[in-house]
């Protein structure tokens, strides 16, 4: 059995949370690969080492003024890792790292080689700590020359370099170009490196520990203690995470998700909970008949009617194209037999809306077009929904019951969700209202 594990930053913050990860390596021989975030938050309030490194990049990068405001940055970081080697008493000695860090930036080599200096050095401490083999993410993760990741030519490099390695510690969060200039994924990308090296091993599985103990069936400011997903699929997944449900990197899924491999996420303050399980398929039947509802705030809505639309060739494309050539994404679609609405980000498409208006009107002369701002839309989603009868009728008998208006109703022909569109006031009760008559009813 191959087990990857990557650590996020709040679990590899301090000492002390250095040593919880290890023994949660050292307690199963089979979790072989470790792939570290840099240190995240000891406390609220505290700074991730990550944002540190930008900022005394951008301070390296600037006048000699900011020398001194750059010299305390660059200890400030030196003692986060100081701090980590003297509470484990290693005896390894950074110096040389930091003198090649401050070399590098005075070469400006770059945003992306300042902020992966963070997962570089908490990679060479914890391959020190726990015995196991250190590489470098820029000799094995690989990205193009216009800096996008390359999956093919990684996943070669990788299973070829760890086939002869047993036990690695893989720093997440960045690779390097084919120039060798180190580039980074986006923010919080170490969860794509433990997926990417999950299936260069071919992983059985790959645990992602972290703070919290799964994901939640709800966002827990919007909802009082939600209760945790017990084993959620990668479709039920995305659904939530695209409508802000946040815990992993979006783009984390992909590299395991074509292979078979689950996901587990974990908490490394509270290893004896179950956590979240991500499969591609389960027969398990879900807890209750959905397994989330995520939502976001701050649409607005754009609704085209025209008599005898759905008979007009290319009505629909005509209308997006406007959208396209003011460059507002499209969120949402409803359609009906003579109207279409477009839901965008309110901010988005503030500015622009003259000039939408104008563009649908000189394109497919619409009998009439409606307006709507403060608009939230809530997905509710759930595999058993398909097989359960009277589900939406459920969902919407509790709004109406808790005072919400229903402004826009869309199942997805998949059954795996249902969005609705409230006003934005609604939010926090609709979600309520939901979670209410699936989780805490239970019937
Ligand atoms: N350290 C990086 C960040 O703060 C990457 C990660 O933690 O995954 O975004």
């Amino acid at each position: 059995m191959k087990k990857v594990v990557k650590f996020g930053g709040s679990s590899l913050a301090s000492a002390e949370q250095f040593k919880k990860a290890a023994r949660i390596i050292n307690k199963d021989e089979s979790r072989r690969y470790v792939v570290p975030s840099a240190p995240g938050k000891r406390m609220p309030g505290d700074t991730k080492v990550t944002d540190m490194l930008y900022r005394c990049y951008n301070l390296a990068i600037m006048d000699d003024e900011y020398e001194d405001e750059f010299e305390e940055q660059m200890s400030a970081i030196r003692a986060r890792y100081d701090e980590i080697i003297t509470g484990l008493g290693l005896s390894i000695d950074l110096s040389e790292e930091f003198k090649t860090i401050r070399m590098e930036f005075s070469r400006k080599a770059g945003r992306s080689y300042a902020a992966s200096r963070g997962e570089y050095l908490n990679g060479i401490l914890m391959a020190e700590y726990l015995g196991y083999e250190f590489i470098d993410a820029a000799e094995v993760i690989c990205f193009d020359e216009e800096g996008n990741f390359d999956g093919e030519r990684t996943n070669e490099l990788l299973s070829e370099r760890l086939a002869d390695t047993p036990r690695a510690v893989i720093p997440g969060f960045y690779g390097a170009m084919p120039n060798g200039r180190v580039k980074t994924f986006s923010r919080g990308g170490s969860d794509i490196t433990g997926s990417i090296v999950a299936k260069a091993v071919r992983a059985d599985i790959y645990e992602n520990w972290t703070d919290v103990s799964g994901f939640l069936i709800a966002d827990p400011g919007v909802v009082k203690n939600p209760k945790a997903i017990d084993v959620i699929t990668y479709r039920e997944l995305r659904e939530l995470s695209y409508m802000g449900a946040t815990v992993l990197h979006e783009d984390a899924i992909f590299p395991v998700r074509k292979e078979g491999i689950p996901i587990h996420i974990r908490n490394t303050n509270s290893p004896e909970d179950k956590g979240t399980l991500i499969v591609e398929g389960t027969c398990r039947k879900p807890r209750f008949v959905i397994t989330g509802i995520a939502g976001k705030k701050d649409f607005a809505s754009i609704t085209v009617e025209k008599a005898m639309m759905n008979s007009e060739v290319g009505f629909c494309k005509k209308v997006l194209e406007v959208f396209e050539e003011n460059e507002i994404s499209i969120e949402h679609m409803p359609s009906g037999i003579d109207t279409m609405t477009i839901f965008v980000h309110q901010d988005e498409f503030e500015e622009k809306e003259q000039k939408v208006i104008a563009g649908i009107h000189r394109r497919v002369e619409p009998d009439f077009l409606e307006l709507e701002s403060d608009l939230a839309l809530i997905a509710v989603v759930g595999r058993g929904m398909k097989a359960t009868r009277g589900t939406s009728g459920r969902i919407f008998s509790a709004l109406a019951h808790a005072n919400v208006n229903v402004k826009m109703i869309d199942q997805g022909s998949s059954e795996l969700n249902i969005i609705i569109g409230v006003r934005n006031h609604d939010f926090k009760d609709a979600i309520n209202a939901i979670y209410d008559i699936f989780v805490n009813t239970m019937i």
